[in-house]
C-alpha cells in the first residue's frame, strides 16, 4: 500500500474473449458475474478470427450485458464487413441494447474492403447511432505504421471521425506508455487515452504475439519466468506481482483508467483490480458508478 493516497476515481474496463467448448464458457459466465463486485465502468467482447467469429461476438456481448448488466462494447473487426454487413450488424447491436464499441481494422489480413480506413468507418456508425466508439492506440507504434508520426495522425483522424477514447495495446513499460500519451496530446489528440495491460498467463505465448504486435518484453522477465519453469502456481505468482506492480505504478503516475485484457482470468483480473484500486483514496474507490448505462 502507498502512503499517500490518490484523491480520484479509479475507472475500470475488462476486455474477454468469446470461449470455445462449455467449460470455458461456463468459466466465463462465473468470472464475468464475480467480476462485477469491482463494477467496471464497462465490459468488452473481442471479435475473434474463424467462420464464428461475427456470431461470438454478438452473441457474448448481449448474453455477458444481459448477466452482469455491465455495460458492454463489442469489438468489430471491420476487414471482415462490407459497409451493408456493418450496418446491418450494427444495428442489430443497438436493438440489443449495445451501445458501445471498439472500432478496429482487425488482425485478419488488415485489409479493409467496404471502408478507406478506420476513421471513414467511424464516421460512418456515429451517423447511425450515438454509439460510444474506442479505438485503438499503440505506445510502441504499431508495427505497420509508417512512422511513429503517422501512427499518431492515424489516431487524431479516428478522434476527428467521432472515436471517444483510444485503449492502448498492452505494453510492459509504463515510459512506453507515458511518452505515447504526452506525445499524443502534444500533437491534439484530446480523448482519453486509456492504457491496456495484459496478465502474462503464459510466458511463451505472450513473447510470440509480442513479436508480431511489436510489444516489447522487458529483459528482466525472462530469468523470472524461467524460474518458475512447468509450476503453473509460480508462473501465476509472477504474473501477478508483475501486473501488480505495473498498474500500481500508473496509478501513483496520475493514471486513473485501466483497460484489463483479462484473457478471461477472473484471479489475476481481480488481483489487479484490488492493486489499482488500493492506490486510491477509499472514500472514493467504494463509490465508482458506471460512465454510461
Ligand atoms: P488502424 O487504425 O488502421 O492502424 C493503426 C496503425 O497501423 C496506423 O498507423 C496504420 O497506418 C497502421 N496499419 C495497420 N494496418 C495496416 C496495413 N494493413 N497497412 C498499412 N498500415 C497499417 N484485433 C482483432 O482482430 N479483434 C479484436 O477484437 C481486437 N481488439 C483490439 C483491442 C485493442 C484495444 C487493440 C489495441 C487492438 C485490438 N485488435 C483486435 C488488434 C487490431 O485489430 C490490430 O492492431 C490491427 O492491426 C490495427 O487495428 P487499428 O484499428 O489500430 O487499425
Amino acid at each position: 500500500m502507498s502512503a499517500a493516497k490518490i484523491i480520484d476515481e479509479p475507472i475500470v474496463s475488462v476486455e474477454y474473449f468469446p470461449p470455445k467448448g462449455l467449460s470455458a464458457e461456463r468459466s466465463l459466465m462465473t468470472g464475468a458475474h464475480a467480476l462485477r463486485r469491482f463494477s467496471p465502468a464497462y465490459q468488452t467482447v473481442t471479435f475473434g478470427a474463424g467462420g464464428s467469429a461475427i456470431e461470438g461476438s454478438f452473441d457474448w456481448s448481449v448474453s455477458l450485458q444481459n448477466l452482469n448488466e455491465v455495460p458492454t462494447a463489442t469489438h468489430i473487426a471491420l476487414g471482415h464487413f462490407t459497409r451493408d454487413s456493418l450496418v446491418k450488424f450494427a444495428e442489430d447491436l443497438w436493438e440489443q441494447g449495445i451501445k458501445r464499441l471498439v472500432v478496429l481494422r482487425g488482425d485478419a489480413g488488415g485489409q479493409l474492403a467496404g471502408f478507406d480506413s478506420v476513421a471513414d468507418a467511424i464516421a460512418a456508425l456515429k451517423l447511425l447511432h450515438p454509439f460510444d466508439i474506442s479505438v485503438a492506440a499503440y505506445p510502441e507504434v504499431h508495427p505497420l505504421a509508417q512512422s511513429r508520426q503517422a501512427d499518431i495522425a492515424n489516431l487524431i483522424a479516428k478522434q476527428d471521425a467521432g472515436a471517444n477514447r483510444a485503449i492502448t495495446q498492452y505494453f510492459f513499460n509504463n515510459e512506453d506508455f507515458y511518452r505515447f500519451r504526452d506525445e499524443a496530446e502534444r500533437k491534439g489528440f484530446r480523448r482519453d487515452i486509456v492504457p491496456g495491460v495484459i496478465p502474462i498467463t503464459n510466458f511463451q505465448r505472450i513473447v510470440e504475439f509480442s513479436e508480431k504486435c511489436g510489444a516489447s518484453i522487458p529483459d528482466r522477465f525472462h530469468p523470472l519466468f524461467e524460474a518458475a519453469g512447468n509450476d503453473r502456481a509460480r508462473h501465476s505468482d509472477v504474473a501477478r506481482r508483475l501486473i501488480e506492480e505495473q498498474v500500481r505504478d500508473l496509478a501513483q503516475n496520475g493514471v486513473n483508467q485501466l483497460h484489463i485484457y483479462t484473457l478471461n482470468r477472473v484471479d489475476l483480473t481481480a488481483d489487479a483490480i484490488r492493486a489499482f484500486n488500493d492506490e486510491f483514496d477509499d472514500s472514493v474507490a467504494e463509490f465508482r458508478p458506471a460512465l454510461v448505462g
